[in-house]
């Protein structure tokens, strides 16, 4: 079975376009971009096509590549203090003279939409409701509750520990609560054998950034598998997970594109409309 992320998505962003409806005033959603870089301004269309479509109001800040910390600081704590902005999200990445984590460190965490700051952060990890989950972790558990994919007791192998995918996953899948509850198995470059780790696999998450690099001969059969990564090969952009052969042996895949891109940013509007919700009424 193929997993339909955008399909999934639409449905989530549907429903948040009726209930942003029966509000007077419209959440509003701030987006730095620091620099030229293609990716990002693709990632941002598509943050702002799908505001949009659900009556957010978005705000695309661009500053030049040679922006520096302090202007960076400045412009967020502008945004901070706009009552008319529920969420800020500063897009990675960010030039060399920009320190990422300092940059979250600006942002209130009752506005970091991404989920980054460590006081969020800390709240997921203590199983704590009134925090930002981030995105892509938190897309991917509603990915798989809406494919009814129960992770409870199941072995869950996170290929990848970022601080955006990989960890932060492997956090909301070990909580003791509702679609979670799973060993949950998380491998990196450094993992000694790691196809017989991802054997054993129930659940395979590949958020690695390497172009169809977990085979069929890495999986049981029956496997679900959540293909996070992004790669262009020949133009053409494709997952960490060899799709065409993989397919034939899983019990449920994820594509790329069109499966967890989408659900990434359904959450990232879940998330500022939770904020919209926090803040004002
Ligand atoms: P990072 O580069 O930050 O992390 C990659 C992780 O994969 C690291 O933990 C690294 O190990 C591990 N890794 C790399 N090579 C191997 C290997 N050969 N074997 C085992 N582990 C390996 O990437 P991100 O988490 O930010 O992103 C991962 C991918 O997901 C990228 O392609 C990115 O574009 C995509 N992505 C997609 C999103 C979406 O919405 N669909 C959102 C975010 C990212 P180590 O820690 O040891 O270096």
């Amino acid at each position: 079975m193929n997993i339909d992320g955008k399909k999934i998505a639409q449905e989530i962003l549907d429903n948040l376009k009726k209930e942003i409806a029966k509000y007077k005033m419209k959440p509003g959603l701030a987006v730095l971009l620091v620099g030229e870089n293609e990716a990002s301004k693709i990632y941002i269309k598509m943050k702002e096509k799908a505001c949009l479509h659900v009556g957010i109001h978005s705000i695309v800040k661009r500053l030049n590549e040679k922006t520096t910390e302090a202007e960076l600081f400045e412009e967020i704590e502008k945004l901070n203090f706009d009552e008319n902005i529920d969420g800020i999200l500063v897009q990675q990445p960010l030039p060399p003279q920009i320190d990422a984590y300092k940059t979250t460190l600006a942002i209130s965490p009752n506005k970091d939409v991404d989920g980054f700051h460590p006081l969020n952060l800390g709240k997921m990890m203590l199983g704590q409701k009134d925090g930002f989950l981030p995105c892509t972790p938190k897309g991917i558990v509603t990915l798989l509750e809406k494919s009814n994919i129960d992770p409870a007791g199941k072995h869950v192998v996170i290929v990848g520990r970022s601080n955006i995918v990989g960890k932060p996953l492997a956090v909301m899948l070990m909580q003791k609560e509702k679609m979670a509850n799973a060993t949950v198995t998380v491998a990196h470059s450094g993992t000694q054998n790691l196809k017989e780790i991802t054997k054993s696999a129930d659940i395979l998450v590949a958020a690695i950034g390497q172009a169809k690099y977990i085979t069929e001969d890495m999986l049981k059969p029956g496997v679900v598998v959540i293909d996070v990564g992004i790669s262009r090969e020949d133009k053409k952009v494709v997952g960490d997970v060899d799709f065409e052969n993989v397919s034939p042996i899983a019990r449920a895949i994820t594509p790329v594109p069109g499966g967890v891109g989408p659900m990434t940013i359904a959450a990232l509007i879940e998330n500022t409309f939770q904020s919209f919700k926090m803040r004002k009424h």
